[in-house]
């Protein structure tokens, strides 16, 4: 999305945006993080002595695979923007593009282990069942050796 600055002359001018913003999906770490609508930017951009001051959120839903269950789910981000701009690193005044400007923010807004849910049960090391859907039929040893022992005794008693 570009927008115009040139009319933000003079120091302490500024201009709200509301808008919502198409992105591209994003190459993270070798992940495909994809933007599968678009999301919503609140921006007030201010003009500052030497520099435009961008400060607001940008929110939506980013869809990503679940590291332990690798299904697909959303997440919903809310991402900070506060980042000033200086005069002399702007090329055109009238094409910013705010979306270059945006994409770091939603970088930061991917998680490291995407989880579809915190107590995601992942896949069955055997099978590859879904464990989220259900059990299934495999035999996982237990190797907790406190357990272990437990067993011992109750073996024992029969
Ligand atoms: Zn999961
Ligand atoms: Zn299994």
């Amino acid at each position: 999305m570009d927008i115009d600055l040139s009319n933000l002359e003079n120091l302490g001018s500024k201009r709200e945006i509301e808008a919502e913003v198409e992105f591209d999906d994003l190459d993270f770490q070798q992940r495909k993080v994809q933007i599968p609508e678009l999301l919503k930017l609140n921006l007030v951009i201010y003009r500052g002595d030497k520099s435009f001051i961008f400060n607001g959120h940008i929110r939506g839903n980013f869809s990503l695979q679940c590291s332990r269950c690798l299904d697909d789910f959303l997440l919903e981000i809310n991402e900070e923007v506060d980042k000033e701009v200086l005069l002399k690193d702007i090329k055109d005044l009238h094409h910013f593009d705010l979306n270059e400007l945006l994409r770091p923010y939603l970088f930061l807004a991917v998680p490291i282990k995407p989880l579809c849910d915190e107590e995601c049960e992942g896949l069955c090391p055997e099978c590859g069942q879904n464990l989220n859907e259900g059990d299934c039929d495999c035999q996982v040893e237990d190797l907790d050796p406190r357990m272990a022992k437990l067993k011992d005794l109750y073996d024992k008693k029969d």
